[in-house]
Protein backbone atom coordinates (compact mmCIF):
# COMPACT_ATOMS: atom_id res chain seq x y z
CA UNK A 1 0.00 0.00 0.00
CA UNK A 2 1.48 3.19 -1.16
CA UNK A 3 -0.02 6.60 0.71
CA UNK A 4 1.61 9.91 -0.25
CA UNK A 5 2.96 11.70 2.75
CA UNK A 6 1.62 14.74 3.42
CA UNK A 7 4.74 15.73 4.75
CA UNK A 8 6.01 18.08 1.73
CA UNK A 9 2.58 19.76 0.92
CA UNK A 10 2.39 23.40 1.11
CA UNK A 11 0.00 24.38 3.50
CA UNK A 12 2.73 25.08 6.25
CA UNK A 13 1.66 26.86 9.73
CA UNK A 14 3.23 30.06 10.51
CA UNK A 15 4.37 28.25 13.71
CA UNK A 16 7.91 29.41 15.00
CA UNK A 17 9.24 26.11 16.03
CA UNK A 18 12.55 24.46 15.89
CA UNK A 19 11.48 20.59 16.23
CA UNK A 20 8.05 19.44 16.69
CA UNK A 21 7.66 15.83 17.76
CA UNK A 22 4.89 13.69 17.66
CA UNK A 23 3.69 11.34 20.51
CA UNK A 24 1.65 8.27 19.01
CA UNK A 25 1.07 5.05 20.01
CA UNK A 26 -1.09 1.95 18.68
CA UNK A 27 -3.63 1.83 21.39
CA UNK A 28 -5.28 3.88 23.63
CA UNK A 29 -4.14 3.74 27.39
CA UNK A 30 -0.76 3.21 26.65
CA UNK A 31 0.49 6.41 28.19
CA UNK A 32 1.07 8.58 25.57
CA UNK A 33 -0.41 11.75 27.53
CA UNK A 34 1.64 10.63 30.30
CA UNK A 35 4.75 10.66 28.14
CA UNK A 36 4.06 13.88 26.77
CA UNK A 37 3.19 15.78 30.13
CA UNK A 38 6.70 14.31 31.06
CA UNK A 39 8.71 14.98 27.92
CA UNK A 40 7.41 18.26 27.96
CA UNK A 41 7.91 19.27 31.36
CA UNK A 42 11.51 17.90 31.24
CA UNK A 43 12.40 19.99 28.05
CA UNK A 44 10.89 23.02 29.36
CA UNK A 45 12.94 22.83 32.84
CA UNK A 46 15.82 22.10 31.00
CA UNK A 47 15.60 25.70 29.92
CA UNK A 48 13.78 24.84 25.98
CA UNK A 49 10.53 26.91 25.38
CA UNK A 50 8.43 24.27 25.29
CA UNK A 51 5.24 24.17 23.53
CA UNK A 52 2.48 21.23 24.37
CA UNK A 53 -0.33 20.31 21.80
CA UNK A 54 -3.06 18.02 22.95
CA UNK A 55 -4.40 16.50 19.81
CA UNK A 56 -6.55 13.85 21.08
CA UNK A 57 -9.30 16.05 20.28
CA UNK A 58 -11.77 13.37 21.40
CA UNK A 59 -10.13 12.06 24.74
CA UNK A 60 -8.26 15.35 25.76
CA UNK A 61 -6.46 14.37 28.96
CA UNK A 62 -2.99 16.95 29.42
CA UNK A 63 -5.50 19.49 30.94
CA UNK A 64 -6.18 17.56 33.80
CA UNK A 65 -2.67 15.65 33.92
CA UNK A 66 -1.03 18.96 34.65
CA UNK A 67 -3.59 20.89 36.90
CA UNK A 68 -4.57 22.99 34.48
CA UNK A 69 -8.21 21.89 33.50
CA UNK A 70 -9.85 24.77 34.73
CA UNK A 71 -8.30 27.53 33.10
CA UNK A 72 -9.12 28.76 29.47
CA UNK A 73 -7.35 29.33 26.68
CA UNK A 74 -8.07 33.56 26.23
CA UNK A 75 -8.87 34.39 22.77
CA UNK A 76 -7.13 38.51 21.72
CA UNK A 77 -7.97 39.40 18.63
CA UNK A 78 -7.81 36.80 16.34
CA UNK A 79 -5.00 35.26 18.45
CA UNK A 80 -5.37 32.83 21.11
CA UNK A 81 -3.25 33.02 24.30
CA UNK A 82 -1.83 29.16 25.09
CA UNK A 83 -1.90 28.54 29.10
CA UNK A 84 1.37 28.96 30.65
CA UNK A 85 2.53 26.14 33.10
CA UNK A 86 5.34 27.54 33.95
CA UNK A 87 7.82 30.25 31.97
CA UNK A 88 9.05 27.82 29.41
CA UNK A 89 5.90 25.65 29.05
CA UNK A 90 2.73 26.42 27.02
CA UNK A 91 -0.27 24.16 26.34
CA UNK A 92 -2.99 24.05 24.18
CA UNK A 93 -5.48 21.75 24.38
CA UNK A 94 -9.25 21.43 23.25
CA UNK A 95 -10.38 20.74 26.88
CA UNK A 96 -9.40 23.98 27.87
CA UNK A 97 -11.49 25.87 25.20
CA UNK A 98 -14.74 23.65 25.87
CA UNK A 99 -17.16 25.41 28.81
CA UNK A 100 -18.08 21.95 30.49
CA UNK A 101 -15.43 19.48 31.30
CA UNK A 102 -17.78 16.46 30.49
CA UNK A 103 -19.19 18.07 26.63
CA UNK A 104 -17.47 15.86 24.21
CA UNK A 105 -16.23 16.91 20.86
CA UNK A 106 -18.32 15.24 17.87
CA UNK A 107 -16.25 16.55 14.70
CA UNK A 108 -15.83 15.10 11.74
CA UNK A 109 -12.42 15.20 9.55
CA UNK A 110 -12.68 18.85 8.29
CA UNK A 111 -13.85 20.53 11.77
CA UNK A 112 -10.40 18.44 12.68
CA UNK A 113 -8.10 19.61 10.16
CA UNK A 114 -9.27 23.42 10.71
CA UNK A 115 -8.64 23.17 14.48
CA UNK A 116 -5.33 22.08 13.68
CA UNK A 117 -4.81 24.53 11.83
CA UNK A 118 -5.48 27.20 14.11
CA UNK A 119 -4.09 25.33 16.92
CA UNK A 120 -0.68 26.22 15.10
CA UNK A 121 -1.26 29.41 13.10
CA UNK A 122 -3.15 31.70 15.28
CA UNK A 123 -2.04 30.90 18.84
CA UNK A 124 0.93 32.89 20.36
CA UNK A 125 3.21 30.18 21.06
CA UNK A 126 6.22 32.88 20.91
CA UNK A 127 9.18 30.90 20.08
CA UNK A 128 9.33 27.86 20.69
CA UNK A 129 12.73 24.81 20.64
CA UNK A 130 9.53 22.25 20.66
CA UNK A 131 6.51 21.49 20.15
CA UNK A 132 5.26 18.10 21.64
CA UNK A 133 2.12 16.54 20.23
CA UNK A 134 0.02 14.11 22.10
CA UNK A 135 -1.80 12.02 19.57
CA UNK A 136 -5.05 10.35 19.95
CA UNK A 137 -3.79 6.62 19.40
CA UNK A 138 -4.07 4.99 15.85
CA UNK A 139 -2.85 6.91 12.31
CA UNK A 140 -5.74 8.85 11.24
CA UNK A 141 -6.93 11.98 10.90
CA UNK A 142 -5.38 13.85 14.05
CA UNK A 143 -1.40 12.50 12.94
CA UNK A 144 -1.88 13.47 9.04
CA UNK A 145 -3.01 16.92 9.73
CA UNK A 146 -0.29 17.61 12.59
CA UNK A 147 2.40 16.32 9.88
CA UNK A 148 0.42 18.10 7.03
CA UNK A 149 0.53 21.35 8.89
CA UNK A 150 3.75 21.73 11.34
CA UNK A 151 7.00 22.39 10.09
CA UNK A 152 9.90 21.56 11.24
CA UNK A 153 8.35 17.75 12.19
CA UNK A 154 11.13 15.59 13.84
CA UNK A 155 9.71 12.50 14.10
CA UNK A 156 7.55 10.04 16.13
CA UNK A 157 7.87 8.46 19.77
CA UNK A 158 5.90 5.37 20.02
CA UNK A 159 4.37 4.85 23.04
CA UNK A 160 3.67 0.93 24.02
CA UNK A 161 2.80 -1.50 26.92
CA UNK A 162 4.36 -4.67 26.56
CA UNK A 163 1.64 -6.83 25.91
CA UNK A 164 1.14 -8.79 22.51
CA UNK A 165 -1.97 -6.76 21.52
CA UNK A 166 -0.38 -3.42 22.40
CA UNK A 167 2.89 -3.84 20.43
CA UNK A 168 1.01 -5.14 17.20
CA UNK A 169 -0.91 -1.89 16.82
CA UNK A 170 2.69 -0.11 17.84
CA UNK A 171 4.06 -1.36 14.72
CA UNK A 172 1.48 -0.38 12.94
CA UNK A 173 2.07 3.33 14.31
CA UNK A 174 5.94 2.56 13.67
CA UNK A 175 4.71 1.71 9.77
CA UNK A 176 2.77 4.41 9.27
CA UNK A 177 5.16 6.86 10.45
CA UNK A 178 7.96 5.32 7.57
CA UNK A 179 5.45 5.60 5.21
CA UNK A 180 5.03 9.76 6.49
CA UNK A 181 8.63 9.51 5.48
CA UNK A 182 9.09 10.45 8.95
CA UNK A 183 12.11 8.53 11.00
CA UNK A 184 10.84 6.91 14.08
CA UNK A 185 12.65 8.52 16.82
CA UNK A 186 12.10 5.91 19.41
CA UNK A 187 9.91 3.52 20.91
CA UNK A 188 8.95 3.35 25.15
CA UNK A 189 8.06 0.39 26.44
CA UNK A 190 4.96 1.79 29.24
CA UNK A 191 3.77 -0.09 32.03
CA UNK A 192 6.90 -2.36 32.07
CA UNK A 193 6.49 -4.53 35.00
CA UNK A 194 5.48 -3.65 38.89
CA UNK A 195 7.04 -3.74 41.79
CA UNK A 196 5.11 -5.45 44.49
CA UNK A 197 4.52 -2.99 47.47
CA UNK A 198 4.52 -6.04 49.62
CA UNK A 199 7.21 -8.32 48.64
CA UNK A 200 9.31 -6.27 46.17
CA UNK A 201 8.77 -9.04 43.58
CA UNK A 202 8.57 -7.65 40.13
CA UNK A 203 5.26 -8.49 38.38
CA UNK A 204 5.22 -8.43 34.95
CA UNK A 205 1.58 -7.68 34.46
CA UNK A 206 1.53 -6.70 30.37
CA UNK A 207 4.61 -8.86 30.03
CA UNK A 208 8.03 -7.76 28.82
CA UNK A 209 10.51 -6.75 26.53
CA UNK A 210 7.57 -6.56 23.65
CA UNK A 211 8.41 -2.56 22.78
CA UNK A 212 12.41 -3.47 22.71
CA UNK A 213 11.64 -6.75 20.31
CA UNK A 214 8.81 -4.03 18.22
CA UNK A 215 12.45 -1.78 18.15
CA UNK A 216 14.76 -4.23 16.78
CA UNK A 217 12.34 -5.57 13.98
CA UNK A 218 11.69 -2.44 12.63
CA UNK A 219 15.34 -1.08 12.95
CA UNK A 220 14.29 2.36 14.86
CA UNK A 221 15.76 3.06 18.36
CA UNK A 222 14.74 1.71 21.74
CA UNK A 223 14.44 4.05 24.21
CA UNK A 224 13.79 2.58 27.34
CA UNK A 225 10.92 0.89 29.81
CA UNK A 226 9.25 2.53 32.00
CA UNK A 227 7.66 0.95 35.35
CA UNK A 228 3.97 0.45 36.11
CA UNK A 229 3.78 3.00 39.43
CA UNK A 230 1.37 4.14 41.50
CA UNK A 231 3.24 7.21 42.36
CA UNK A 232 2.63 7.90 38.42
CA UNK A 233 -0.69 7.32 38.51
CA UNK A 234 -1.45 9.30 41.59
CA UNK A 235 0.50 12.39 40.01
CA UNK A 236 -1.45 12.17 36.99
CA UNK A 237 -4.35 12.47 38.96
CA UNK A 238 -3.00 15.13 41.00
CA UNK A 239 -2.26 17.01 38.47
CA UNK A 240 1.50 17.50 38.06
CA UNK A 241 3.81 15.32 35.45
CA UNK A 242 5.56 12.37 37.90
CA UNK A 243 9.03 14.19 37.11
CA UNK A 244 8.29 17.37 39.53
CA UNK A 245 8.84 14.85 42.12
CA UNK A 246 12.60 15.03 42.10
CA UNK A 247 12.95 18.75 41.06
CA UNK A 248 15.58 19.59 38.97
CA UNK A 249 16.63 16.13 37.56
CA UNK A 250 14.58 14.11 35.84
CA UNK A 251 13.78 10.77 37.84
CA UNK A 252 16.11 7.84 36.92
CA UNK A 253 13.01 5.80 35.96
CA UNK A 254 12.79 8.31 33.74
CA UNK A 255 15.68 7.92 31.05
CA UNK A 256 13.26 6.67 28.25
CA UNK A 257 12.72 10.76 28.55
CA UNK A 258 15.53 11.78 29.07
CA UNK A 259 16.69 9.54 26.13
CA UNK A 260 14.10 11.64 23.79
CA UNK A 261 15.71 14.73 24.80
CA UNK A 262 19.01 13.64 23.51
P1 LIG B 1 -2.95 7.39 26.63
O1 LIG B 1 -2.58 8.84 26.44
O2 LIG B 1 -2.11 6.47 25.80
O3 LIG B 1 -4.41 7.13 26.48
P2 LIG B 1 -2.47 7.89 29.44
O4 LIG B 1 -1.14 8.57 29.50
O5 LIG B 1 -3.69 8.73 29.58
O6 LIG B 1 -2.57 6.99 28.14
O7 LIG B 1 -2.42 6.75 30.56
C1 LIG B 1 -3.58 5.98 30.86
C2 LIG B 1 -3.72 5.87 32.37
O8 LIG B 1 -2.64 5.11 32.90
C3 LIG B 1 -3.68 7.22 33.08
O9 LIG B 1 -4.56 7.15 34.16
C4 LIG B 1 -2.25 7.34 33.56
O10 LIG B 1 -2.13 8.14 34.73
C5 LIG B 1 -1.89 5.88 33.84
N1 LIG B 1 -0.49 5.57 33.61
C6 LIG B 1 0.23 5.72 32.47
N2 LIG B 1 1.48 5.25 32.60
C7 LIG B 1 1.58 4.77 33.87
C8 LIG B 1 2.62 4.14 34.63
N3 LIG B 1 3.81 3.89 34.09
N4 LIG B 1 2.34 3.80 35.92
C9 LIG B 1 1.12 4.05 36.46
N5 LIG B 1 0.11 4.61 35.80
C10 LIG B 1 0.32 4.97 34.52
Amino acid sequence: QKTESPKNKPEKSKINVRHVILVLSGKGGVGKSTVSVNLAYALSSHGYQTGLLDLDLHGPSIGKMLGIEDMRLQAIGEHIMPVKVTGSLKVVSIALLLNETDSPVVWRGPMKAAATKQFLGEVEWGELDYLIVDLPPGTGDEALNIIQFAPNVEGAVIVTTPQDVAVLDATKAIKFIEMMDLPVLGVIENMSGMVCPHCGEVVDIFGKGGGAKAAEQYKVPYLGAIPLDIEMRKAADEGRPFIVRTPGKVSPTWDAVDKVME
